[in-house]
C-alpha cells in the first residue's frame, strides 16, 4: 500500500503499471478493474445484555467474467468498502494466475469478534448470510465466501446451515462455502493450503536458474536461511514446509517480540512455548528480539511476512537485507517499499499469487461439494492392487525382496490429502513459471508484480473479449 492513497486505489496503481505492457483497449482494461457489484447492508444485533447494536457490513463482487465469485470474509474492526474492493479485485487477479475458474468476491463485516460472545457471532453470521439469500449474493453458482482474518470453519459451518435452511432440497447446496469443517463437506488439507502454497511457490522461485544466478543463491531451497514474521495459520505452516524440507527457519517474530537462533527454530515447539508462557520470547537456545520488527532486518535468503499488511515501508525498507521476499500475508509491503526493494534488487515474490494455495484448495473442496465424492474414494484400493501386483511380478522376475518401507510407498494409493497436495503443487509451479516468462519476456518489466498482473489482466481481458460486451 502506498502510505498516503487507499488501498483500491494501490490495486489500481499496480494494475495500471502492468497494463502498459498489455495489448487491450482502454475500455476493457476499465472494465476488468470495475468493482461489478457492491452490496452494502446493516441490520440489528441484540446483544447477550439485552442492548441493540447496528451492525456493518459488506459483499463485493469484483468481476463477473466467471461465475461464481469467490472470496473470503473478514470480521474485523477495520472493514470498509474500500478495503473489500481491494480484496475483492485481488481476488479476481489472484483466481485468474492460479487459473481457478471464478471471478473476485470478498466479504466483510465491521466488528471485533474478540468482543462478542459465541453466541452473538453465531446470530451476525447467520443473519449476514439469509441478508446475501435475500440479495441473492450467495450459492454454490453465484459467490461462494470463505473464511479470512477472524474467521475459521466454525463460521463457514454456520454460513452453511443457514444457507441449506433457506434452500431445502438443493442438492449442490454444500458449494455455497469453502473453508467448511471436514465433517460438513470440507476437504483435507484446506488448513496448511496457504502455508504449503507459499513453500511451493517460493521453491519453485529457488529452483529457477536465473533469478538465483542473479541474486547469487545456490538452486534450491535446503540450504536457505529464513525468516517468518507471524506465527499464525499462514507462518506456522511455511515455516513448517521450509523445515521439512532441510531449510533453516532462525527467526520468528511475533507481535511481543521475536526469537532468532541460527541453528533453526522449530515452530512446533516454539507454538507450544508460546501457548505455556503466553509469549515467544525466553524460547531455549535461542536469542530474544524485543522489538519484533527489528528480526525483518537481520541477515537471511527468504524473508516471509505472514502477519499483516503495511509492515515494510519506506521507513525500513532500505534496511532489510532478504534477498527474496515472500508475501505470505495480504499487502505486507507498501508501494513506496515496493520501489526501495526493486532498486536494491531484491525479489518480492507477490501475495496475489503466492497465497493463492486457501482459494485453490477452496476450488477443490467446491468440485468435491458439486461431486458429492470424497477424492480418492473411487481409485485409491484400485491403485494399491494394481501396484501391489507390479511389486510381485518384479519381485518374481529379480528374485529380490522390496523393503517394507519402500513396500508401503509404492504401493500406496492417493487418499484425499495426498491429490490436494498434488493439485495445489502443480498449480503453484505452473502459476511460478508462466509469471516467470512473462518477467524474461520484456526486460522493461520491472518485477514480478509487475509479471503477475499482466498474466491476471491477459486472462481475465481475454474471458472479457471472447464473451463479447452486451450492446
Ligand atoms: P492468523 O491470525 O492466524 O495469524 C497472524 C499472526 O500474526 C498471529 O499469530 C498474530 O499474533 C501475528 N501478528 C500480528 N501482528 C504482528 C506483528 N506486528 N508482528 C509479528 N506478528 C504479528 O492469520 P493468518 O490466517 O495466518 O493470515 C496471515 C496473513 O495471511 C493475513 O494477511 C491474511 O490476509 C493472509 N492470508 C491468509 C490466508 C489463509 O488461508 N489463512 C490466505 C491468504 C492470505
Amino acid at each position: 500500500m502506498s502510505e498516503q492513497t487507499s488501498f483500491f486505489e494501490n490495486v489500481n496503481k499496480s494494475f495500471d503499471k502492468a497494463a502498459k505492457f498489455t495489448k487491450w483497449e482502454q475500455g476493457i482494461l476499465e472494465q476488468i478493474k470495475a468493482a461489478n457489484s457492491v452490496l452494502r447492508i446493516k441490520f440489528p444485533l441484540k446483544r447477550d445484555d439485552g442492548s441493540i447494536e447496528v451492525i456493518e457490513a459488506y459483499r463485493v463482487q469484483h468481476s463477473h467474467h466467471k461465475a461464481p465469485c469467490k472470496g473470503g470474509i473478514r470480521f474485523s474492526e477495520a472493514v470498509n468498502q474500500d478495503e473489500v474492493m481491494a480484496l475483492a479485485a485481488l481476488m479476481t487477479y489472484k483466481c485468474a494466475i492460479v487459473n481457478v475458474p471464478f471471478g473476485g468476491g470478498k466479504g466483510g463485516i465491521k466488528i471485533n469478534p474478540k468482543k462478542y460472545s459465541e453466541f452473538e457471532l453465531q446470530k451476525i453470521t447467520r443473519r449476514y448470510t439469509s441478508e446475501l439469500v435475500k440479495k441473492n449474493f450467495i450459492g454454490p453458482g453465484i459467490d461462494v465466501p470463505a473464511p479470512d482474518y477472524g474467521t475459521g470453519a466454525r463460521e463457514m459451518a454456520w454460513i452453511l446451515d443457514t444457507y441449506t435452511s433457506l434452500h431445502p432440497g438443493e442438492v449442490d447446496a454444500a458449494g455455497c462455502v469453502t473453508g467448511k469443517p471436514v465433517t460438513q463437506g470440507g476437504v483435507r488439507g484446506r488448513t496448511e493450503a496457504t502455508g504449503l502454497g507459499v513453500f511451493y511457490g517460493i521453491r519453485e522461485v529457488c529452483n529457477t536458474h536465473k533469478v538465483m544466478d542473479k541474486l547469487g543463491l545456490t538452486l534450491g531451497v535446503g540450504d536457505k536461511k529464513v525468516i517468518v514474521q507471524g506465527l499464525g495459520n499462514v507462518g506456522f505452516h511455511t515455516a513448517k514446509f521450509f523445515r521439512a524440507f532441510g531449510a533453516k527457519v532462525i527467526a520468528i517474530a511475533e507481535y511481543e517480540g521475536a526469537i532468532y537462533n541460527e541453528n533453526g527454530l522449530n515452530e512446533e515447539e516454539v507454538f507450544q512455548h508460546r501457548k505455556k508462557t503466553g509469549s515467544i520470547l525466553n524460547f531455549p537456545g535461542a536469542t530474544n528480539i524485543p522489538k519484533s520488527s527489528d528480526a525483518l532486518e537481520l541477515e537471511c535468503d527468504i524473508l516471509i511476512p505472514a502477519a499483516l499488511e503495511g509492515v515494510i515501508t519506506k521507513e525500513n525498507a532500505d534496511r532489510i537485507k532478504a534477498k527474496i521476499i515472500g508475501e505470505a500475508a495480504n499487502g505486507p509491503l507498501t508501494v513506496d517499499a515496493d520501489e526501495v526493494l526493486s532498486k536494491k534488487g531484491i525479489v518480492v515474490v507477490p501475495d496475489m499469487y503466492l497465497n493463492a494455495g486457501g482459494v485453490t484448495v477452496s476450488y477443490f473442496e467446491w468440485l468435491k461439494n458439486l461431486s458429492h465424492v470424497r477424492y480418492g474414494r473411487m481409485e485409491k484400493r484400485f491403485t494399491e492392487n494394481m501396484n501391489k501386483q507390479i511389486l510381485g511380478q518384479i519381485e518374481d522376475m529379480t528374485g529380490k525382496k522390496v523393503g517394507s518401507a519402500e513396500r508401503l510407498l509404492i504401493e500406496h494409493g492417493a487418499d484425499e490429502v495426498d491429490l490436494v497436495y498434488s493439485g495445489l503443487e502443480e498449480t503453484m509451479i505452473s502459476a511460478t513459471r508462466e509469471i516467470m516468462d512473462v518477467w524474461d519476456s520484456n526486460p522493461e518489466i520491472p518485477d514480478m508484480r509487475t509479471a503477475a498482473f499482466i498474466v491476471a489482466i491477459n486472462k481475465v481481458g481475454t474471458a472479457y473479449d471472447e464473451l463479447g460486451i452486451f450492446p
